[in-house]
């Protein structure tokens, strides 16, 4: 049996969608308890600027051909983008050389990737432009991304991933209708979870966070940080009257909280919060744009 669990928003063409799509991928195998994932996103263009790009892809492969597998000598006359998803190495490394789609971007194009890329940063996301990630599917059009786990060979590393289809209703004879979606294999997932040792998800419930400042010029900080956590679904409280650290620590292991987030000048000059396990009283300073991520790791341990 194969099991597939797929995403898809249709009607809407925005970039900002683009982005809800690709943070909640994101996020799900954040909340599965995954580490060492990174998130990659490119543009393939529209069918206009793709064909400007296809064109000089060609005239740069063939003389290279030869170096090519049989598979990609075949790929180069009707769908050479494949060739960036070819198992052998050597034609993944000859098709990162060639030339690259972001310089073919139509003004359109382009529009919509910054605005994907912005709404991304906005949202905290940390994703990495990929020039060669293409998806090798033919409907595909601007938006395509993957999150791949750097625990995996690299010809086979990806979790999940989609992109956007603006043609491809239309093409099944459909209404015109731009839409975005990803898929992820599940049992590829699992397995993986096995491997790795990972449970089944991070319970959220059994993470309790006690935010805290010694000093009342953060307030407003830790009200932000508050939001941010809340937001993820992490269960947090601030306390407003702080005497000392010490008594700090004893009130949230009273209370039943696993992790202190403790704001103070430095942290709010950085943008950073100072989080302690008190299961282990190990202490990590990060940025705050991290900081659930971070949250989401150490309860992994609790
Ligand atoms: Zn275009
Ligand atoms: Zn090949």
């Amino acid at each position: 049996e194969f099991w597939q669990l797929g995403i898809e928003a249709m009607g809407s063409d925005n970039p900002v969608l683009d982005s809800e799509i690709i943070w909640m991928l994101n996020m799900i195998f954040q909340r599965l308890g995954f580490r060492n994932l990174t998130l990659l996103v490119n543009s393939i263009g529209c069918l206009k600027c793709r064909k400007a790009f296809i064109k000089e892809f060609k005239k740069y492969l063939k003389p290279k051909a030869g170096g090519l597998c049989g598979d990609c000598r075949k790929r180069l006359g009707k769908n050479p983008l494949r060739i960036f998803d070819c198992k052998v190495a050597g034609c993944r490394e000859t098709a990162k050389n060639g030339p690259k789609i972001s310089e073919y971007l139509c003004d359109s194009c382009n529009t919509h990737f910054a605005g994907v890329t912005g709404s991304l940063s906005r949202l905290s996301v940390n994703f990495r432009i990929s020039d060669s990630l293409v998806r090798g599917f033919d409907y595909y059009t601007k938006t395509v991304f993957e999150i791949v786990s750097n625990d995996l060979d690299s010809a086979q590393n990806a979790l999940g991933g989609g992109g956007r289809y603006d043609n491809l209703i239309a093409q099944f004879g459909g209404p015109d209708m731009p839409a975005i979606g990803f898929a992820v294999g599940i049992d590829r997932t699992v397995m993986l979870m096995k491997e790795l040792g990972i449970g089944y998800g991070i319970d959220t419930e059994k993470i309790k966070v006690y935010i805290v400042s010694m000093d009342n010029d953060f307030a407003g900080y830790m009200l932000e940080v508050l939001k941010l956590l809340r937001d993820s679904g992490i269960s947090c409280d601030i306390n407003y009257t702080s005497r000392s650290m010490k008594a700090e620590i004893k009130k949230a292991e009273k209370l039943d909280f696993n992790i202190i987030a403790f704001l103070g000048e430095d942290e709010f000059k950085n943008q950073s919060v100072t989080l302690k396990n008190l299961k282990d009283f190990k202490q990590y300073n990060i940025r705050k744009k991290e900081a659930v991520e971070k949250i989401f790791e150490i309860a992994g341990r609790i």
